[in-house]
C-alpha cells in the first residue's frame, strides 16, 4: 500500500485497508479540526466530526454496508448493539457520540458531550444508519422528508426493537430544518441546502465559523428532475465562499451517463414491446424511479402492484410532505394496488380504503393482468407458483446503497427467473453525480482544498477533479 504525506496517506482502496478501520484522518482548516471517521475509506457510511474551540458538530451519522457484510447476513446475523460495531472497528470509537444502555437493553443516564449536533443529509442507511444509537444528549437535525422517513420506520418497525433499532426518545432530540435556515450550533452556524439525489429531501450542508467555511455535498447529482436543487447548493457556496470542499465520489469507473429522463424513454421502448408481465425492482425511496414507473405504466395502460410497505411510504410522503404531495399520484386510483403476505391489523386498517389484495389468495388474478409488479423480488416464489404469461421480463431499477432490506443475492434471483425463462433488463441510473459534473462543481466553487469522500477512488478522482 502507498503511504502519501499528511491527510492523503491512503491509496485507492483496491487492496486491503483493514489497518485503516479504526484509524482517523484528520485536517484543519482555521479553529476547525475535521475527523473523517467514516466514509473515507469506500462508499457510504459517511460520519465527519467537526470539532472547533470548544464545540463539535457531526455531519452524517451512517455505516459502509460493506464493512457490515464482512461480519452479518440478514436476517440471520445481524449486529446486536453499537459495543459490537466498535469492537469490529465498523463504527468510529468515540463514546459520547453514543446512547448508553442498561442491562436490560434500556436507556441507562446518557454522557455528557461536547458535540452539540448531528446533521443528517438524508435517509439512506449509509449516512444514517446509527441514528437510534445517538447519545440523547445530542441534537440530532434532518429535513422534514428524513423525518417522515423515520417515522415511517418506526411505524412498520413498531413491534421490533432489538440490535441497532432502538428509537427510545429519540424524537425529543430530534429538530426539522428546511432549506437556507440557518442553525446555531456553539461557534458553529450550520446551513442545510437542497440537493438532487435519489432520495427526496435530500441535503449539503455549509459549515461556518468564525475563520474557516466548509462545505458538504452529502449525496447529490446534477442528471435528476430536481438538478435545479443542486445548482442552489453551488451557488449557496459560490456566495459564501468555500475553504474547504467534502464531496461525495461515488462515480468514477464505468459511470453510464443516463439521466432519469433516458431511464423513462429506456423504460417505456421496453415496456411497450413486452406484452407479458413486468417484473420490476427498484429502491422505494427513490420517489423519482417511481414516477418513471408510474408515467410509463400510465401510456401502456398497465396498473402498478407494490408492496403494501411501498404504497404506506408513499401514503406518508403524500400526506405529510406538501412539497412532494403534488409528485405522487393518486394512490387510491384503480391503477394501483398494494399486496401483503401478512399485515400488522393496525396498518391494514389504515390502508382500508386503497387497493390491498393478500398474496397467497389473490396474486393469480393479478399475474394475469396487465401489470407491472414493483419490488417483485419479494414474491417471487409466490409468482412462480403461477402461470406467468408468455412475454414477461424483469426489469432491474435499483438505486444504490442496497440497503439491508434488499440484500438478496442477485444470483438467486437470476436463477428464478432462468427457472421461469424471463429475460431481465438493467435500466437505471445512478443517484450520485457523474466525473464530468463533479469537475464542473469544483472548478465553479473554486474552493480553496477539496476532500473526496464515499468513494472507491478518493484519490484519482481528487487528481482528475483538480487537473
Ligand atoms: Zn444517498
Amino acid at each position: 500500500m502507498k503511504r502519501i504525506l499528511g491527510i492523503r496517506l491512503i491509496t485507492d482502496f483496491h487492496d486491503d485497508t483493514s489497518w485503516l478501520m479504526s484509524s482517523m484522518l484528520r485536517k484543519r482548516i482555521g479553529s476547525i479540526e475535521i475527523h473523517f471517521l467514516g466514509g473515507f475509506d469506500g462508499v457510504g457510511g459517511n460520519l465527519i466530526l467537526l470539532e472547533g474551540k470548544r464545540d463539535k458538530v457531526v455531519l452524517d451519522f451512517g455505516i459502509q454496508f460493506s464493512k457490515l457484510r464482512r461480519y452479518y447476513t440478514w436476517p440471520i446475523r445481524t449486529p446486536t448493539g453499537i459495543e459490537e460495531l466498535i469492537d469490529l472497528g465498523i463504527a468510529p470509537n468515540i463514546r459520547d457520540l453514543y446512547a448508553c444502555w442498561d442491562k436490560e437493553g434500556n436507556l441507562a443516564k446518557q454522557r455528557d458531550t461536547n458535540i452539540q449536533a448531528i446533521f443528517i443529509s438524508h435517509y439512506h442507511l449509509d449516512h444514517c444508519y446509527l441514528l437510534p444509537q445517538a447519545n440523547r444528549n445530542i441534537t440530532i437535525y434532518m429535513g422534514k422528508t428524513t423525518k417522515i422517513f423515520f417515522d415511517y420506520y418506526k411505524k412498520i418497525k413498531r413491534r421490533e426493537r432489538k440490535g441497532l433499532w432502538r428509537p427510545d426518545n429519540l424524537d425529543q432530540c430530534i429538530r426539522t430544518f428546511r432549506s437556507y435556515q440557518e442553525i446555531e450550533c456553539g461557534e458553529f452556524k450550520v446551513t442545510p441546502i437542497h440537493v438532487d439525489h435519489s432520495s427526496p429531501g435530500s441535503y449539503g450542508f455549509i459549515v461556518e465559523s468564525k475563520d474557516a467555511t466548509i462545505a458538504y455535498t452529502g449525496d447529490f447529482r446534477f442528471h435528476g428532475p430536481k438538478k435545479e436543487l443542486t445548482s442552489d447548493f453551488i451557488q449557496a457556496c459560490k456566495e459564501r465562499g468555500i475553504d474547504l470542499l467534502i464531496t461525495e465520489g461515488t462515480n468514477f469507473f464505468d459511470v453510464s451517463s443516463v439521466s432519469e429522463e433516458g431511464v423513462k424513454n429506456q423504460l417505456y421502448e421496453v415496456v411497450s414491446k413486452s406484452e407479458g408481465l413486468i417484473l420490476a425492482s427498484f429502491g422505494m425511496k427513490d420517489i423519482d424511479r417511481f414516477r418513471s414507473y408510474y408515467e410509463v405504466a400510465m401510456k401502456n395502460d398497465r396498473g402498478l402492484l407494490m408492496s403494501y410497505k411501498h404504497l404506506l411510504l408513499l401514503k406518508e410522503l403524500k400526506e405529510k410532505d406538501e412539497k412532494l404531495r403534488s409528485t405522487i399520484p393518486d394512490l387510491k386510483s384503480d391503477m394501483i394496488t398494494a399486496y401483503y403476505r401478512s399485515i400488522d391489523k393496525r396498518l391494514l386498517n389504515e390502508l382500508r380504503e386503497y387497493n390491498l389484495i393478500c398474496v397467497r389468495e389473490d396474486l393469480s388474478k393479478y399475474i394475469d393482468r396487465r401489470k407491472i409488479i414493483t419490488s417483485f423480488v419479494e414474491i417471487l416464489q409466490e409468482i412462480s407458483l403461477r402461470k406467468v404469461p408468455p412475454d414477461s421480463i424483469a426489469i432491474f431499477s435499483e438505486s444504490e446503497p442496497i440497503d439491508e432490506e434488499s440484500q438478496i443475492e442477485f444470483e438467486k434471483i437470476v436463477n428464478w427467473l432462468e427457472h421461469l425463462a424471463i429475460p431481465s433488463y438493467r435500466i437505471h441510473c445512478s443517484g450520485h453525480i457523474y466525473p464530468f459534473q463533479l469537475r464542473s462543481v469544483v472548478k465553479e466553487i473554486k474552493q480553496k482544498e477539496l476532500e473526496v469522500i464515499h468513494s472507491n477512488y478518493p484519490l484519482v478522482l481528487r487528481k482528475y477533479l483538480l487537473s
